[in-house]
């Protein structure tokens, strides 16, 4: 039987310190693989790759304990690490011997697609470095990547922290009278004996309010506070800003939008704002359409004029009434843990995986771990925390512990992988329910976990999630997220949480028919996004140019002007908090692909078995060893096409 480690909660010192240990003990290897005789994939390169798993392995625990159980503690040790992680990896990825090696290695041949791959990606980390460049300009990469790695974290605690320190409380219970009772009794609390209804910048608490008090100055209040998180941020922006420009630069592209494009599925900068910008034009027609629609009922409600804090308040309302939908009534039937074992049978269903509750520890007592089976062997573990609480980062994301690989000795390890979302959490009174649209979400990320859960790879570098591009990495999990929209997936898990009753027919509909409301504001939203995150990356921008380009977009792209205190930039953490730099428009860019290998299944049958066996193993089985657009040839046997997408949206019928 294999054995998973266990992940322990306790002893942060001491995780920090191995931590150290293991960059020592890292430091040490690199030495002496440097004097190997015969270098070789095997006796160089693989365990060069095996000793940045040793880090991740010991590292991710941190850095998952400051997401879902943030502190003073968590917060000291990462602002600790950091700074070392990144002198011990810029270090390492300016080694130069280490470098030349890689490169006769990659010269000598003899190496599988997966091998070349690998080495190939590692070659580029390097000359991302400046592997290449003189004595001063390699010690200037290396300050800089230090300095933006703490600035980049400085960034999203200042936003946490904002978002954790305003509340709104409302006494007068009126102004919820329109509010789903079970949101109303999560934000139920006391105060001076009294029970009062406490709001905070968290999700869901946020959403709900936005969407449902009555009271539109309170609803501004709350939105300008959400918008307004992160007043500090604008110089971290400039300095970001200007460090990134300067790395680019000094690496030899125009700009940073440059450099973040060079080893993306993506051709070009102007490709990507070709494509972006051309969606926009596509899209907006119908996004005025639907805010038309939005204006003349809110008018007809005796609004005059809707502002941005109007929109979910009056979105919700008109689509009540256009599709009937009774958000309270409905997460009934999307109890979590229904939710869950349904989701497992839809996989099962699909890619023929099975899921094993696995008896281990975890950080608090609503995470499972769950082990993954294929033919009666286990594959790997997946730990799933969906209920929000206080200390936990928000939003929704994947993250993932060890890489399913075959280590130097010859070992087998299995990949672990995280979910964490932000759900309404279980009261005394009832279990977490889910909105449909968490339900979504949570098909999201554990497409992602699948990505990385389902690899067999020989390479840990580019086993699971490693090594995907950033362009690409979004397909398999926009692609899982398509089937809460079908009626044979939903129809496997919603159920009435008391009563076992199965959601009726008609609300299925409902659901179904709901799915494109509001898609084009939805869509133009994340093209703004998009567009601003390539633009702003252009040049050195301080942060009142970054409000320009931000204004220019929108004249462009919005169909609705926020107001002027609007700041979304500055807790935009996306891409000032890191990863997604010159990155946003992925999101859309890999929708080109999981739309079109969606419909595929939507046309030919959800549950058929030659098409999930198809995709599991082009796509899902494959991690960054190989380039993403040629996996989706050989499923669909062509390339992909953006015309799904448009149809998935509704927006073919113009
Ligand atoms: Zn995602």
């Amino acid at each position: 039987m294999y054995e998973f480690p266990v992940f322990n909660d306790k002893n942060l010192d001491e995780k920090v310190k191995n931590v150290k240990a293991v960059i020592k003990k890292n430091e040490k290897t690199i030495k002496k693989l440097l004097k190997l005789e015969n270098k070789s994939f095997e006796n160089f390169a693989l365990v060069l790759f095996e000793l940045e798993e040793a880090l991740n392995f010991a590292f991710q625990p941190i850095s998952h304990l400051n997401g879902v159980a943030n502190n003073k503690k968590t917060q000291k040790a990462l602002k600790e690490l950091l700074p070392l992680l990144s002198e011990y990896s810029t270090k390492l990825s300016q080694n130069a011997k280490v470098y030349q090696a890689l490169k006769e290695i990659e010269q000598d041949g003899a190496l599988d697609s997966e091998q070349a791959m690998a080495l190939r990606l590692e070659l580029h980390d390097f000359e991302m470095e400046g592997v290449a460049l003189d004595k001063e300009r390699k010690k200037r990469i290396a300050k800089i990547n230090s300095k933006l790695s703490s600035l980049e974290n400085d960034f999203s605690q200042n936003v946490l922290n904002d978002t954790n320190s305003f509340e709104i409380i409302i006494e007068d219970e009126s102004i919820l009278k329109e509010m789903p009772s079970v949101e109303k009794a999560q934000a139920q609390t006391q105060k001076d004996g009294k029970a009062v209804y406490r709001f905070t910048l968290h999700q869901p608490s946020f959403i709900s309010f936005m969407t449902y008090a009555i009271d539109r100055n309170k609803r501004e209040e709350l939105y300008k506070a959400h918008v307004t998180r992160g007043v500090k941020n604008d110089e971290l922006m400039t300095q970001i800003l200007a460090l990134r420009d300067e790395k680019a630069k000094i690496l030899g592209f125009a700009n940073f939008a440059e450099l973040s494009i060079a080893h993306k599925s993506a051709p070009s900068v102007k490709n990507v704002e070709e494509f972006l910008s051309k969606l926009a034009q596509k899209g907006k027609p119908f996004a005025e359409k639907e805010f038309a629609e939005l204006s003349a009922f809110a008018k007809k409600l005796g609004l005059d004029e809707l502002f941005s804090f109007d929109l979910a308040y009056y979105s919700e309302k008109l689509r009540k009434e256009l599709f009937d939908i009774d958000e309270e009534h409905l997460k009934n039937y999307f109890e979590s843990s229904a939710v869950i074992e349904g989701m497992f049978l839809f996989i099962e269903k699909l890619f023929g995986i099975s899921f094993k509750k696995a008896k281990t520890k975890t950080w608090n007592k609503k995470a499972e771990a769950y082990d993954l089976y294929e033919n009666g062997e286990v594959i790997g573990r997946l730990y799933i925390d969906l209920e929000a609480r206080k200390n936990k980062k928000g939003g929704a994301w994947m993250d993932n512990w060890t890489s399913g690989s075959i280590t130097p000795k010859g070992l087998k390890r299995l990949p672990i992988a995280y979910i964490t979302c932000n759900f309404a959490p279980s009261t005394k009174e009832a279990p977490s329910l889910l909105r449909h649209y968490d339900v979504e979400t949570l098909f999201h990320e554990m497409g992602h976990a699948l990505h990385h859960l389902l690899l067999k790879s020989k390479v840990c570098s580019v086993s699971g999630v490693n090594g995907v591009m950033w362009d690409v990495v979004e397909f398999p999990s926009q692609f899982l997220e398509n089937f809460v929209y079908e009626k044979s997936v939903l129809k496997l898990f919603a159920k009435h949480y008391k009563t076992g009753e199965e959601l009726s027919e008609t609300e299925i509909n409902k659901i179904i028919k709901a799915r494109n409301f509001q898609a084009a504001l939805g869509m133009m939203r994340q093209l703004e996004f998009g567009l601003f995150d390539m633009r702003i990356h252009k040049g050195a921008l301080d942060a009142k140019s970054v409000q320009t380009v931000l204004d220019s977009v929108r004249d462009e792209i919005s169909v609705l002007r926020p107001p002027a205190y609007n700041k979304f930039q500055n807790s935009f953490t996306h891409v000032f908090g890191g990863s997604y730099s010159a990155g946003y428009y992925s999101y859309k860019w890999a929708e080109v692909l999981s739309a079109d290998a969606y419909m595929i299944f939507a046309d030919t049958g959800v549950f058929d078995a030659e098409l999930g066996s198809k995709m599991r193993h082009s796509v899902f089985s494959k991690g960054g060893g190989e380039d993403m657009n040629k996996l989706f040839e050989e499923f669909a046997g062509r390339e992909a096409e953006s015309g799904a997408l448009l149809r998935l949206y509704g927006f073919d019928d113009k």
